[in-house]
């Protein structure tokens, strides 16, 4: 259990992990013979969440393999890898293909609600309206679809994590991604840092 209450800090907050954050660059950083660690070689899964557990995630709009939120710029717009643990989304080509079947389905699903809903009622009472049922049948179709874009990506991913889990090199690719998005937003901020201090005293000066 030990291990499940390391893993459920690692998934609530992935950034803050020092594991997840330092585990790598430190190994670079020793430089005791002066060599650049290249890339991680990641032996085992770090994130290796439950299938019910990366569903939820999914179903929540977060990366199923680490848990991470905020995965999504625009509506429609999802990031390509996840800032958390660096799993790249679009793991193959026609990756959006198995989110889409899973919106369809579900669109497909409430339309068929509503017509069985309206046959059941039409079988009770031959004089029941067909308006409200057009128009249940036709805002179905086309909000739910919208609505559920998101989520059909979320929970595409996790299906697909669950399917195929990641092999080394995929995993070799998210810790050098997500070391990679480190040290370039260090960067950022050492040079933000740099330019207002350079900035101050200038600015002041008589
Ligand atoms: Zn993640």
């Amino acid at each position: 259990m030990a291990a499940f209450g390391a893993f459920v800090t690692r998934s609530g907050d992935p950034a803050a992990d020092p594991a997840l954050r330092g585990g790598t660059p430190q190994r670079g950083a020793g430089g005791e013979n002066g060599d650049v660690e290249p890339a991680p070689e990641p032996t085992t899964e770090r994130f290796q969440p439950s299938v019910p557990r990366m569903l939820l995630r999914g179903l929540v709009r977060h990366c199923p393999r680490c848990g991470t939120g905020h995965l999504f710029t625009r509506w429609f717009r999802m990031v390509e890898r996840c800032p958390g643990c660096g799993h790249r989304f679009r793991r193959e080509e026609g990756f959006q293909l198995g989110a889409y079947v899973i919106n369809f389905t579900l669109t497909e699903g409430l339309v068929c609600l509503v017509v069985g809903g309206y046959i059941v009622a039409a079988a009770a009472n031959p004089d029941v309206a067909i308006w409200p049922v057009i128009l249940a049948g036709v805002l179905a179709s086309i909000v739910t679809p919208i609505a559920f874009f998101p989520f059909s990506r979320t929970i595409w991913a996790a299906v697909d994590l669950a399917l195929t889990p990641l092999d080394l090199v995929e995993q070799a690719e998210a810790e050098t991604a997500l070391a990679a998005a480190a040290a370039a937003a260090a960067a950022a901020a050492a040079a933000a840092a740099r330019s207002s201090g350079e900035r101050g005293p200038e600015g002041r000066a008589p």
